[in-house]
């Protein structure tokens, strides 16, 4: 039998969890002070997921960028390819939260969805000719 340990993530109260495992069985957790705590640890051991939280370039927005998220959990494995296919993304403005900025990111049927809107950038000359910055909403 073999012994894993983990630090439960669900709260702040990062109760440390203690997994008996046998030929990739679980055979038991312990000290989870709730049962959040034990779905975690089955599940960190057997299938990691995670959301992906960062942030894309904007272009024509009252915003250089505009923070993004994966709509639902993706592999563990995927969130460095997940966060490097991210990085050459331009989203354009403007952008309302929940706006899908890119579809099933890296193969792994969940989108990248905006975590906040980016006004449109719209340039008007005012009655003394200067240009004056308007923006959608
Ligand atoms: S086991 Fe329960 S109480 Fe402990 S950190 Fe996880 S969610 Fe929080």
């Amino acid at each position: 039998m073999e012994e894993k340990n983990l630090i439960c993530i669900n709260c702040p109260m990062g109760c440390m969890l203690n997994v008996a495992m046998e030929e990739g069985e679980i055979l038991g957790v312990s000290g989870n002070t709730c049962r959040r705590g034990e779905a975690y640890a089955r599940k960190e051991l057997t299938n990691p997921t995670r959301i992906v939280t960062t942030t894309v370039k904007v272009s024509g927005g009252a915003a250089r960028m505009v923070p993004v998220k994966t709509r639902e959990d993706i592999p563990k494995r995927k969130v460095l390819e997940c966060v490097r296919a991210l990085k050459d993304v331009e989203a354009k403005a403007p952008i309302r939260i929940g706006d899908v900025i890119v579809e099933n990111i890296v193969g792994t049927g969940v989108d990248i969805v905006a975590a906040k809107a980016v006004a449109q950038e719209i340039w008007q000359p005012d009655e003394k000719g200067h240009k004056t910055l308007l923006k959608d909403r």
